[in-house]
């Protein structure tokens, strides 16, 4: 981290704490009627057009893993991060020519949905002598023209990644459709949660099962009720985004 005199406004300073533990108490309250314990659960924020000033102030409330969208703002934001005390993870749509920049700077990438780029990761990997952690996307509405993989090919994507070096698979991860109702997006988590315990079941060779990450700002109270153990939010901490 670089010592540079930040400016911030003091009201979304204090913003950001009262969110924080307002998330924190939500978390633990689903965890508890979920039948599980809260240090099971993984808090992420998502941090895509938050400045690292804000960012950090939650890290120093206890936040432990942030999670960028955008290769290029990762990069700009890069050293300004409180990396001793938490965890990069990048959540967001990936070009394969992109790849290049964030292997070896990120934990995990979260968003991988095919052998081409799975393919890239190793490869990167392999050049900087490191191995990289994901998580495979699942586009579990099978809906048209979105990031994912579809649900049946799933396992044979993983039989494929699990052959490559320097590349680790560690769990899924999802982002349903938009929903009416919480009955509608209960189903889809449902549906997700069973894929995982299935594919966990198979016990597939190098293919660890550990998290499953679904649920953002308005749903992850269900998502943890259906299974989650990675919730990403970002405008319920960080309040709403102002751009595009
Ligand atoms: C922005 C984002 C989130 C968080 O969205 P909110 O609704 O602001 O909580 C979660 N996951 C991904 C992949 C995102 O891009």
């Amino acid at each position: 981290m670089t010592e540079k005199v930040l400016e911030y406004d003091v009201r979304k300073m204090e913003d950001v704490e009262y969110n924080y533990r307002q998330i924190e108490e939500n978390i633990s309250l689903a965890a508890e009627k979920a039948g599980r314990k809260r240090e099971d659960i993984i808090f992420l924020a998502a941090t895509k057009t938050v400045e690292p000033v804000y960012i950090n102030r939650a890290i120093s409330c206890g936040l432990k893993y942030i999670g960028e969208n955008r290769v290029q703002e990762l990069l700009a934001k890069y050293d300004d991060y409180d990396l001793e005390n938490a965890s990069l993870h990048f959540i967001g749509h990936l070009q394969s020519n992109k790849i290049r920049q964030i292997v070896g700077k990120v934990d995990l990438i979260q968003s991988v949905d095919s052998i081409k780029l799975a393919k890239e990761i190793s490869r990167q990997g392999q050049l900087k002598n490191t191995s990289t952690d994901i998580l495979v996307e699942v586009n579990i509405g099978g809906e048209e023209n979105k990031s994912g993989v579809e649900p049946e090919k799933l396992e044979e994507l993983l039989g494929e990644i699990s052959a490559l070096d320097n590349i680790s698979v560690k769990g899924l991860m999802t982002i349903p459709p938009i929903c009416e109702n919480e009955t509608e997006i209960r189903k889809y988590f449902s549906r997700m949660n069973k894929l995982f315990i299935d594919i966990k079941g198979k016990k597939l060779d190098n293919i660890n099962m550990e998290f499953l990450s679904m649920g953002m700002s308005s749903d992850y109270q269900e998502a943890i009720l259906e299974g989650a153990n990675m919730v990403r939010v970002g405008s319920a901490l960080f309040g709403p985004r102002n751009y595009v």
